[in-house]
């Protein structure tokens, strides 16, 4: 069997067990790494070659399919990760790192549980940082830090340990101030912070594709003097096979991020203003693939075949072709042509997307990134605000 047809199977079969799906985007300031960080990712899953990964080929090469696994362009993609010897689906979604793509990256943000939020260690937290916590905070979604570029304040900058650990906190103090001073503002009682301790903080190199995390460092046995050691010797391969980053941050999305089943009951609430006692908000709160059919659309696209296709997250029932759907906003129904989910750029048809999954859908022709898109008349959700500078807005 073919590398891409083996990735499909064990997403479908993934698909029906919400509480090993997580949901996530990988969210940045511009230049703070990534793109190549996502390769890492896609290379330790799996999906693209391990030598690719960090060079930012993944997405432009055309090299044969059997080889690659499978062609990214990294708006979508799902990848299987093995965590405590149970496998995970993740559901990838890109956010663009420019400020003028603040709407889709609020809209990315609906679609998912969790966002990895990337910082330059040399650089710092910078405005779009602050931008895409604030978009994530605001739709309920949790955060977790990777701070990248650690072999600089290595390599080029000659810190020494204390040095380092003192830049490192502050990149982690500063992200926490600003988490904390916009979950104020919202009036959240949930501590949304990150932390070392707890493992929801990693570190390391996207370039060279070696992390650490608290975690990661009990398991390896490798602590952050050998680490400075070896970046500073130039053993960066060994740094790689020994701590490699997709593990490190692999495990800490399977480890720290919501799955569906946990992450619903908290999102529904802050995301639709329906009638929380009806038997509709049970079904989006309990993720039940039997309830009735509740699409938020994030994503329109257009595939040259298949004409537009509407991405977005299935919060209770199962999609399946031939449906029949309200769409929020227009008179009448709409029809489902197709079911899939994303490889890469790539939809792949499956028979059913059930709830906690991200679907991409044809059919649905009045529907628009922000339709709710239901098998009965509801409240639609919230409409998705968008954000495109860090300026604190009250609503
Ligand atoms: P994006 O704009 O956030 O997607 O950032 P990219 O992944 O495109 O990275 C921006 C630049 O930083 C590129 O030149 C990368 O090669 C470089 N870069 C990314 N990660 C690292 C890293 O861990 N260490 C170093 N030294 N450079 C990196």
């Amino acid at each position: 069997m073919g590398r891409r047809k083996k990735i499909v199977q064990e997403c479908e079969t993934l698909m029906d067990d919400p509480e090993h799906i997580r949901n996530i985007a990988i969210a940045a300031h511009v230049d703070h790494g990534k793109t190549t960080l996502t390769d890492n990712l896609l290379a330790g899953a799996g999906m693209i070659s391990d030598d690719t990964a960090g060079q930012q080929l993944a997405m432009d090469t055309e090299e044969d399919e059997q080889e690659r696994g499978i062609t990214i362009d990294a708006a979508n993609v799902s990848m299987t990760h093995e965590y405590e010897e149970t496998n995970h689906l993740i559901n990838l979604i890109d956010t663009p790192g420019h400020v003028d793509f603040g709407g889709d990256v609020t809209r990315a943000m609906r679609a998912v549980d969790g966002a990895l939020v990337v910082v330059d260690a040399v650089e710092g937290a910078m405005p779009q940082t602050e931008t895409v916590l604030r978009q994530a905070l605001r739709e309920g979604v949790k955060p977790t830090l990777f701070i990248n570029k650690v072999d600089r304040l290595i390599s080029e900058l000659q810190e020494g340990p204390e040095e380092m650990q003192q830049r490192l906190l502050s990149v982690i103090q500063d992200v926490n101030e600003l988490i904390r001073g916009m979950t104020e503002e919202m009036d959240d009682v949930e501590d949304w912070t990150v932390s070392v301790e707890e493992g929801t903080v990693g570190f390391g190199s996207a370039l060279y594709k070696w992390g650490v995390s608290m975690p990661s460092m009990q398991r390896t046995g490798m602590d952050f003097g050998e680490i400075m050691e070896l970046e500073r010797a130039d053993k960066r391969q060994e740094l790689h096979e020994r701590t490699p980053l997709s593990d490190v941050v692999l495990d800490m999305v399977c480890e720290h991020f919501p799955n569906p089943v946990d992450a619903q009951p908290m999102r529904i609430p802050r995301i639709w203003r329906g009638d929380d006692e009806s038997e509709l908000a049970e079904q989006m709160r309990l993720v039940d693939e039997d309830g009735e059919v509740v699409l938020m659309v994030t994503d329109i696209g257009v595939d040259p075949h298949a004409g537009e296709i509407a991405a977005g997250r299935v919060f209770s029932g199962t999609l399946e072709k031939g449906q029949e759907l309200y769409v929020s906003g227009t008179a009448g129904k709409n029809r489902i042509q197709s079911v899939g989910i994303y490889m890469g750029g790539e939809r792949e048809e499956v028979e059913q997307v059930p709830a906690g999954n991200i679907a991409a859908v044809t059919g649905l022709k009045d529907a628009i990134a922000g339709s709710t898109v239901s098998s009965v008349e509801m409240t639609p959700f919230e409409s998705i605000e968008h954000i495109s500078e860090p300026v604190i807005t009250k609503s």
